[in-house]
């Protein structure tokens, strides 16, 4: 069974998912710690749980998702898996991240590409991945089918009640409406809807409550 850890990090009180299951491997999805205290935390929890991290997974390429992935990836030699139209902003990640005053080690890379409808694994997991855009180029979401814990990471595209901002470089709202209403919400209402910021929700909820997702 996968478990799963929620950190918030940096000053966009970004959420940082650490996975795991029962064989011990983990990964670590969007790792946006930035001071050394949030490092530490992340490196503790690592270590006490005795967890071996084998993946890093961005669910986009926007700066507050991005600040810790140099720190992980060379903590634990692990390589990035991302949708490749949002490769260009890790690849800018250290510049685009000074013009917001922030200072981070340059990630690496040598990354993997997430496509539409492939799949992310770890120990016993599957995680399923869906190309969302509109919040970016490259958004995705993965979502786990285990029977009685379904779960799905959002990233930036559905929070809740909101949805991701589409007024960034790259964003489009008719393509996040398209992503959230014909992609994401299909996957079913008992789903865990973990966000890229804020609570934790669930599909069916957001379909009662989300005055954005409305069918026109
Ligand atoms: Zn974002
Ligand atoms: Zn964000």
């Amino acid at each position: 069974m996968t478990q799963i850890k929620t950190f918030y990090f940096n000053d966009l009180r970004e959420c940082t998912y650490l996975l795991w299951d029962e064989t011990g491997e983990a990964v670590i999805v969007d790792p946006g710690c930035h001071s050394d205290s949030e490092k530490d935390r992340l490196v503790k929890f690592v270590e006490s749980n005795n967890l071996v991290p084998v993946k890093i997974l961005q669910t986009h390429g926007h700066f507050d998702h991005i600040m810790g992935n140099a720190f992980v990836s060379k903590k634990w030699n692990l390589r990035t898996y991302i949708h490749p139209a949002d490769k260009p902003q890790l690849e800018r990640a250290k510049q685009y991240t000074e013009m917001f005053g922030y200072t981070i080690d340059e990630p690496s890379t040598d990354t993997i590409d997430l496509i539409d409808g492939g799949l992310v694994q770890f120990g016993n997991t599957t995680l399923n991945v869906i190309h969302t855009p509109g919040h970016t180029r490259g958004g995705v979401c993965f979502y786990s089918q285990q029977e009685g814990n379904k779960f799905v990471l959002t990233g930036d595209t559905l929070f809740a009640g909101s949805i991701g901002r589409t007024d960034l470089p790259g964003g489009d709202y008719d393509e996040l409406m398209e992503s959230l209403l014909s992609k994401l919400v299909v996957i079913g209402n008992e789903y865990r809807v973990l966000p890229g910021h804020g609570p934790e929700t669930s599909i069916g909820e957001e379909l009662r409550s989300n005055p954005f997702l409305r069918y026109e």
